[in-house]
């Protein structure tokens, strides 16, 4: 039985729209010791994004290569274009921080759940359905064609809520930030992550 306490993986998943994106910069915000795992892509960079810190952006030959290498924890297709956890970046969050956030897919959600039994799924979900569909629209940083995939995969996605932990409905970006604040400070608290032994030596644990 190990003694410390564990980092705690956060998977964030939403369908498109659902504002995983803006939640997770919140928290970030906030919470300085917090960390985020960059993803890689082969999708092009929107204004504004910067390589690096938004995604790794790679070419199609480039992703495939890391593929081939079995450089990823997990990887899947969406909307079109590729997107994955490279397995250094889930080294590089576990070193750096003790809460570090996954922002994903559906796809991605279970595969880190698979790898990573211990971390934590939220599901956040728009207040209704017909809400989903207006973020969707009003998102218009797409084509109408690929705005319609979104809307697809977005509807298709909405079923995998009961796989995750936690389900969310963010309703106020300032009450979805408390509600995952008030889930990471319960996982915290765990008694599968509480360091017995230092706190037996007199050391305090926080
Ligand atoms: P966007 O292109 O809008 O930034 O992201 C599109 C979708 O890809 C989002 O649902 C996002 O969470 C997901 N995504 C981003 N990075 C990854 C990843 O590393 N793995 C998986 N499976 N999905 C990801």
């Amino acid at each position: 039985m190990s003694a410390k306490r564990k980092e705690i993986l956060v998977v964030l998943s939403s369908p498109s729209g659902g504002g995983k994106t803006t939640v997770c910069q919140k928290i970030l915000k906030k919470h300085k010791t917090f960390v985020r795992s960059v993803s890689a892509t082969t999708r092009s960079r929107r204004k504004g994004e910067r390589q690096g810190r938004d995604y790794i952006f790679l070419t199609e030959e480039q992703f495939r290569g890391k593929i081939r290498k079995r450089q990823f924890v997990e990887w899947a297709w969406v909307h079109g274009h590729r997107y994955g956890t490279l397995k250094e970046s889930v080294t590089k969050v576990k070193k750096q921080g003790k809460v570090a956030f996954f922002v994903l897919d559906v796809q991605g959600g279970m595969a880190m759940k698979r790898k990573y039994p211990q971390s934590v799924l939220i599901f956040l979900l728009p207040p209704s359905m017909s809400e989903l569909k207006r973020r969707l629209v009003q998102r218009g940083t797409e084509e109408t064609s690929e705005m319609k995939q979104r809307l697809k995969t977005g509807l298709r996605e909405m079923n995998f809520w009961s796989k995750y932990d936690y389900v969310v409905i963010n309703k106020s970006l300032s009450h979805t930030v408390k509600s995952v604040e008030n889930i990471i400070e319960s996982e915290r608290l765990k008694s599968s992550r509480f360091d017995y032994a230092r706190w037996r030596r007199g050391k305090g644990v926080t």
